[in-house]
C-alpha cells in the first residue's frame, strides 16, 4: 500500500475490527496492534540475522499522558536524568504510566522502542 488511505475502523492489513489503530512501519497503512507487532518481530528476526548492533542511548519511564502527550523521565548512562515530553503518537505502542521504553539507534536510525531494553 502506498497511498494513505483514512482510518475507517478496520485494519488495513488483517481488516479485523479496531478501535485503536497506529501507522504500519513498512508502508503507509493504517493497522491493528497486533500487525504492528507482528512487523515489529518481523524486523527483529531481520536484525537478529544481520546481527545489528544496537545502541541505547537513553532509558524512559512514562510520567503520565495527557491531551496525547506523554510526560517521561528519561535518562542516560551517566545517570542524568531530563523531563520530556513526547507526543504519543512517536511510540510504537500505546504508552501508560509507569511504562518503560528506549531511545536507541539501530542501523544508522534512531528510534524509541518500547519496553525494557534486553542489552
Ligand atoms: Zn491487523
Amino acid at each position: 500500500m502506498n497511498q494513505l488511505q483514512e482510518w475507517t475502523g478496520k485494519c488495513q492489513r488483517c481488516f479485523i475490527e479496531s478501535e485503536v489503530f497506529t501507522m504500519s512501519i513498512v508502508d503507509v497503512a493504517l493497522i491493528c496492534f497486533r500487525c504492528r507487532d507482528a512487523e515489529v518481530a518481523k524486523r527483529e528476526e531481520k536484525r537478529m540475522k544481520h546481527n545489528v548492533l544496537i545502541l541505547v542511548l537513553m532509558i524512559g519511564v512514562v510520567d503520565s499522558v495527557a491531551s496525547g502527550v506523554a510526560r517521561v523521565e528519561l535518562s542516560s548512562s551517566n545517570e542524568d536524568t531530563i523531563d520530556a515530553y513526547i507526543p504519543v503518537k512517536l511510540f510504537p505502542c500505546i504508552v501508560e504510566e509507569g511504562d518503560i521504553f528506549s531511545i536507541d539507534i539501530a542501523d544508522g536510525v534512531t528510534e524509541i522502542r518500547c519496553g525494557d531494553p534486553d542489552i
